[in-house]
């Protein structure tokens, strides 16, 4: 019996446990410290009254012989999609029910994705990013380059030309570095993409913290991407569902390549490994588009935006550079007077008890960098600023 040897390529990670031991022993010595967490990238606000009420009727129809439900079509209930391609409609992006395919969230997919691409394939990933592109693809044995995101493209790389790869990911708005592509510089993506015969895999799983109508919520929103991209979102972070686990894959009908069309593929894999979203929680997330629904889920996201303007103000007091902040939860700051990362966690953590998550953890070019995020509370985001400000100062 031969094991898949790639997982010995893996990286472990030790970021979020190495913070944890470091906060565990600043406890230990200074028990009457009090820390603020500015590094949770989970969202911290409950679920909607709409929602809830939805996942309790929803359960109570299961519990009668005539709204019980078994197993669900794999791809995800109509009702629910029908919802969803209301939802784009809104941006003047049309999409076919067969197009939507419910997921129980945007990482299982993310993943999941690659069993429709050769191992032969070589991916293109933006660093730093999301640890799960590079993850999922060494467990795959694939070539993996990097593009390289920096405080000179303020974090959004480009196409080169003279780059080839046949996958590419984008991330907008970003984790960890909460940048924003504009739609000029997702049409140079999309051109490059239909020009190489590549594919984007395009993570939208923040889309619901742009507010400017300008930018583009979806990879979709560009002319010629139903050709060269398949988008990933998530109810995570839109409605609070990280828990209770929701999310949907739009991959168009008209992306085609060998004679394959990569649908009726990704249909075939979900209809084999995935036996669908519980009903419940269909019911939950289909609840989030009432109108009810959306004013509650809007709070929610402003209530987090407050926290990010406090942060970028901040920063912007000191004069410090930044990505983020506006269409984001994250913060994605310069450490000062050239610290590492690491430097600047440990100060920060020693001098003023605010603990965030150090750049260098999510690739080479997040070294000299830091992530703050915005799920605190509002008051602890206030207090931190203040405690930050006397410092920087
Ligand atoms: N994509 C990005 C960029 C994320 O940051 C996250 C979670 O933090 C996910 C996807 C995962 O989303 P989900 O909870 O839908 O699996």
């Amino acid at each position: 019996m031969k094991i898949n040897e790639n997982y010995k390529k893996l990286k472990a990670s030790y970021l979020f446990s190495t913070i944890a031991k470091k906060v565990a022993e600043f406890t230990e010595k200074n028990p009457d410290k009090k820390i603020i967490r500015l590094g949770i990238g989970d969202v911290t606000k409950p679920l909607c009254k709409t929602v809830v009420e939805a996942i309790k009727n929803a359960a109570i129809e299961m519990g009668t012989p005539e709204g019980f439900h078994g197993y669900g079509p794999e791809q995800g209930y109509d009702f629910l999609k029908e919802e969803i391609k209301k939802y784009y409609s809104k941006r003047n992006v049309a999409l076919e029910l067969d197009e939507i395919f419910i997921s129980d969230g945007a990482k299982s997919d993310l993943g999941n994705i690659l069993d429709l691409f050769s191992t032969e394939n070589t991916v293109l990933i933006p660093d730093p990013v999301y640890p799960v592109y590079v993850d999922t693809n060494t467990m795959q044995n694939r070539k993996i380059i990097f593009a390289k995101a920096d405080e000179e493209n303020k974090f959004l790389p480009m196409p080169d030309d003279n780059v080839k790869a046949d996958i590419v990911y984008l991330c907008s708005p970003n984790n960890p570095t909460g940048a924003v592509y504009n739609k000029e510089q997702l049409e140079k993506w999309v051109a490059w993409a239909n020009k190489n015969n590549a594919i984007i895999l395009f993570d939208a799983a923040y889309e619901c913290f742009i507010s400017d109508s300008n930018l583009p919520r979806s990879i979709f929103e560009i002319k010629g991407a139903k050709n060269c991209a398949i988008e990933f979102c998530s109810f995570s972070k839109t409605a609070g569902f990280t828990g209770t686990r929701c999310g949907y894959t739009v991959v168009p009908l008209e992306l085609e390549f060998s004679e394959m069309k990569l649908n009726k593929m990704w249909l075939r894999r979900q209809t084999t490994k995935f036996n669908g979203v519980p009903y419940i929680v269909q019911r939950g997330a289909a609840a989030v588009f009432t109108e009810a629904g959306q004013k509650e889920i809007l709070e929610n996201i402003n209530y987090y935006k407050k926290n990010a303007k406090l942060i970028a103000d901040t920063l912007d007091k000191h004069n410090i550079f930044y990505t983020g902040g506006i269409h984001s939860p994250y913060i994605w700051m310069k450490c000062p007077n050239n610290m590492t990362s690491w430097e600047f966690f440990d100060y920060l953590l020693n001098e003023i008890q605010v603990v965030g998550t150090p750049g260098s953890g999510f690739g080479v070019n997040g070294e000299g960098f830091f992530r703050l995020t915005s799920f605190g509370t509002y008051e602890n985001t206030k207090e931190a600023m203040e405690r930050l400000d006397k410092i920087l100062k």
